[in-house]
């Protein structure tokens, strides 16, 4: 196997114990983001000299003996909606495009502690707001399992580089599916943490109350490694939550005999592609021969998940967008004739159709007259979708469902048509608005070869128990890297 290939739990150990260095770790990598980067567009600003310098630095630490972290010396991407001192941060949009943020958010300095090195920061779609990496404003990615198809979005980048081999682990983040959806296209792992468990102080923000970051990997010991990196309290967030961060990596591969995992009804009717659904029930066979037991449940309120989530997220977008005015960050426009104009002429020429699309929706569902027609029911509509969980997890211990519909889908083909978009993010979008975690796994390749991944869900702060489902089916299926016609 080459270098490249290799996952993360394997590499620390190996650079931690000498048998090799970091540098040829960063090396190889960045030699793979030479090579594929033409055709992929993982990234929108890659840092060669700083990831080798970094790495170098590492190898010197681990030489005088010193502890080199958990992550030491390991070449990570980071999703370009997390903000990296003195690395340009763009979100994928143009009014961001030369934004260099004085400080980091507080997963890159618990990266850093943990002596990863970063390599890059990766495509989205603009302001993470899109299911393909289309709405960037930089190129959109290519899914390295067939460059005409979309790597989903918006952490398409993130997944990309990792089926790429163009990094060896990565961060992405999920509001409505970004981290499980793209997983699921480019065949690896991601995982959305429960809400409040690893802190978003420095996150883009897009969707506050339904915002989360979290690792993707090329395995599922890999995500747990990288979560219990990053989660845990953080007083600059105040929706993160003061627990303990267990050892996930301790229990990964204790079994799952006797566990109860529910299959939501509403999630296998009118629109799922056939072998996406054959490739979940051949997963749920796996699963009951690894010792689970199944119970068919129901969350009736999944119908209104896309009205709900689309009211909301864009009500907490067009709050959350009025930071960029032309003043305070980015992008400005030349020549205004008095305030307002730049306001109005740095909003118009800085943000993409996408993005002022959702801007006007979620300012109007919140203006005097739609309040409570829209936004005040969406919010109650949402508690019954959470109420809807409370009630099933008091039967099962975890969800299995589809992660998509369908599996990736060609470049182009529903970029013009936003509500076909938005009715495509149905079966991530309810955990997000649940606030409870959810992993997207591995689980299969359709006849054209495109992977397809299913997602387990769960109890608040239950990620040990997704990791360890997850786990059972990929010593089942493999990992991306094992794949029949994995690509190098
Ligand atoms: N596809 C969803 C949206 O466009 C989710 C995006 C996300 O999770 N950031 O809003």
């Amino acid at each position: 196997m080459e270098l490249f290939e290799s996952g993360a739990c394997d590499l620390a150990i190996k650079i931690k114990t000498g048998t090799i260095s970091s540098e040829e770790v960063t090396k190889a990598v960045l030699q793979k983001i030479e090579q594929r980067e033409y055709d992929i567009n993982a990234y929108i600003t890659t840092t060669p000299e700083l990831a080798l310098k970094r790495a170098k630095s590492i190898d010197i630490q681990r030489i005088q003996g010193k502890d080199i972290g958990l992550l030491g010396g390991i070449p990570m991407a980071i999703k370009d909606s997390i903000i990296t001192a003195g690395i340009r941060t763009t979100a994928g949009s143009h009014i961001l495009e030369n934004f260099i943020p004085p400080y980091n958010a507080h997963v890159i300095d618990k990266l850093l502690d943990a002596g990863a090195v970063i390599v890059g920061k990766t495509n989205t779609d603009e302001f993470t707001m899109g299911s393909t990496c289309e709405t960037s404003y930089f190129k959109p990615a290519r899914n390295p399992h067939n460059t005409g198809r979309v790597t989903g979005g918006s952490s398409g980048g993130s997944a990309a580089a990792l089926a790429a081999h163009e990094c060896i682990a990565a961060l992405g983040s999920d509001t409505g599916g970004s981290i499980r959806q793209p997983a699921s296209f480019c065949g690896i792992t991601g995982i959305k943490p429960t809400y409040g468990r690893v802190s978003r102080y420095g996150l883009i923000a897009y969707a506050s109350s339904l915002d989360q970051i979290g690792p993707m990997t090329k395995s599922v010991k890999d995500s747990a490694l990288v979560l219990s990196v990053i989660a845990g309290y953080d007083n600059r967030d105040s929706t993160c939550l003061n627990e303990p961060v267990p050892d996930y990596l301790t229990e990964i591969d204790s079994g799952i005999s006797g566990i109860k995992i529910g299959l939501p009804k509403e999630y296998f009717e009118e629109g799922l592609d056939s072998e996406v659904c054959d490739i979940t029930m051949k997963a749920v066979e796996i699963m009951k021969s690894e010792g689970a037991e199944f119970i068919d449940i129901s969350l009736p309120h999944t119908e209104y998940a896309i009205p709900t989530y689309y009211l909301l997220a864009t009500a907490e977008a067009s709050a959350n967008l009025e930071r960029y005015d032309g003043v305070r960050y980015g992008y400005r426009a030349e020549n205004p004739e008095n305030l307002y104009d730049m306001y109005c002429k740095s909003r118009s020429e800085g943000f993409g159709i996408e993005v002022k699309r959702r801007i006007m929706l979620g300012t109007y569902c919140l203006s005097a007259g739609y309040y409570d027609a829209y936004y005040r029911k969406a919010q109650k509509v949402r508690r019954l979708i959470k109420e809807d969980f409370d009630k099933a997890f008091k039967t099962v211990d975890a969800i299995l469902t589809p992660v998509s519909p369908t599996p990736a889908f060609p470049l182009g083909s529903k970029i013009n048509d936003p509500l076909q978009m938005y009715l495509a993010d149905i079966y991530t979008i309810s955990l997000n608005l649940a606030g409870l975690p959810g992993i997207s796994v591995p689980a299969g390749k359709t006849s054209d070869n495109l992977p397809v991944g299913v997602q387990f869900m769960g109890r608040v702060l239950d990620e040990n128990l997704l990791f360890r489902l997850a786990y059972a089916l990929e010593r089942n299926v493999g990992t991306s890297l094992t794949y029949e016609g994995a690509v190098v």
